[in-house]
């Protein structure tokens, strides 16, 4: 195993699995985890080595997320969102840019996530309504973003906004969570990750210096099919075969610990072998799916955009699968909180809704492999 991966795990088993039941009861933001991960250098993976970071790739990400949410899907999307922002601002760092925000991420000192979504677009993030209006030197922001993971906690977000000349397309802009004008509201209320701070956003005239640009105007669109979609999809591929990596393994265990009272455990009924049988192969079908995939993308083959697409399909629903089996498995006592499973249950509906959702994605593939243009 890499460093890196051992790494993770050993953070993983001393810090982020002992707090998973808390963040997910208490409804809180994963502290412990991000800090923990801050410290060990984790948060600056994608951030260039002459940059002090790690210098990792989209394989490192979806093991080192694949490992997390096997034990906190709450801690490993927020550390994922952080990532795919880290991604951006690498991709065309200015000297600036690299100075203010590459070399404090790799110390584990800033924390970054995605502003994406909006109500008016919904699963279809690439089409935003808001507008990078150009006043002299700095940029000026007004309107809505919903569903940004780590919101309240982050140091700064990547804001996708159309450019400030319709026919240019579409922004990114690196916007510091204290700029006046910028605030929250809300809190993230949905049935599972319920610790990843999923809320709202609004920018009420935020002035942000056109330097915090991520590239040149319209370069927003490459960087969301270049940079966004490969980071985000395979690092959420691998949040959801670490979900149900988690489920699975903790199926097995109560299966095996399980006595009736003639002295038989629940794994000697062959019920629950055809269970745990099936649940050993989603898990490792998606796992090395994603894995595959990743390194596809790494190398730049020709095919990889069709099997990073089609990882996410496949571990979300593998995740939905897994997370249901491992409930059955476990009975009425998976039902109730004295198991994680119904917590890994909740955690697993996350993947297959987040954009692009499964349904985007299976026209994707299926236009992809059929030949017909996406578009
Ligand atoms: C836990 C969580 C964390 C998130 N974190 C972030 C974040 O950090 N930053 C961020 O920007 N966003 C984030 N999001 C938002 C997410 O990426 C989506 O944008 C959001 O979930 C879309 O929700 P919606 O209700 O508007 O979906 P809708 O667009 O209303 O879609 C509803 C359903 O219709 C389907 N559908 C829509 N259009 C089509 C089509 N053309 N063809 C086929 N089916 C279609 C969708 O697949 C979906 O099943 C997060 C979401 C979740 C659940």
């Amino acid at each position: 195993m890499s460093a890196i991966l051992e790494m993770t795990r050993q953070i993983t088993n001393e810090v982020i699995a002992p707090m998973a039941a808390a963040v997910d009861a208490e409804r809180r933001f994963p502290k412990e985890s991000i800090e923990a991960l801050g410290k060990a250098g984790l948060l600056g993976l994608l951030v260039p080595k002459e940059l002090g970071g790690l210098g990792g790739d989209l394989t490192d990400l979806s093991a080192v997320t694949e490992i997390i949410a096997a034990a906190c899907g709450s801690s490993a999307m927020c550390y994922l969102m952080h990532c795919c922002a880290t991604a951006v601002v690498a991709a065309k760092a200015t000297p600036d840019q690299a100075e203010r925000y590459l070399k404090p991420i790799a110390r584990g000192e800033k924390l970054g996530t995605l502003a994406f979504s909006e109500t008016g677009t919904g699963a279809h993030f690439y089409s935003p309504e808001i507008k990078a209006v150009l006043e002299g030197d700095r940029f000026v922001l007004n309107g809505k973003k919903s569903f940004v993971t780590n919101g309240g906690e982050a140091d700064f977000l990547i804001v996708i906004t159309n450019a400030s000349s319709p026919e240019l397309g579409l922004d990114m802009i690196i916007v510091d969570t204290d700029a006046p004008g910028l605030r929250f509201e809300g809190e993230w209320e949905g049935i599972g990750l319920s610790g990843n701070n999923s809320i709202a956003l609004h920018l009420e005239q935020v002035k942000v210096p056109a330097t915090q640009l991520v590239g040149a105007e319209g370069d927003g669109m490459g960087l969301v099919f270049q940079v966004v979609a490969p980071t985000f999809i395979l690092g959420v591929a691998g949040v959801n075969a670490g979900i149900a990596r988690g489920a699975y393994e903790t199926a097995l265990r109560h299966a095996k610990a399980r006595k009736y009272a003639d002295g038989r455990s629940l794994a000697e009924i062959q019920a629950i072998q055809f269970y745990l049988s099936d649940m050993f192969g989603g898990v490792e079908s998606a796992s090395l799916f994603v894995r595959n995939a990743a390194a596809k993308a790494v190398r730049g083959d020709g095919d990889a955009i069709l099997h990073v697409m089609q990882s996410k399909v496949l571990a979300s629903e593998q995740a939905i699968r897994v997370t249901n089996l491992a409930m059955q498995v476990c009975g009425g006592q998976g039902y109730t909180k004295a198991l994680p499973v119904e917590r890994y249950l909740r955690d697993a509906r996350a993947g297959a809704v987040m954009a692009p959702t499964t349904e985007v994605l299976k026209e994707w593939v299926g236009k992809s492999v059929a030949g017909v243009p996406l578009f």
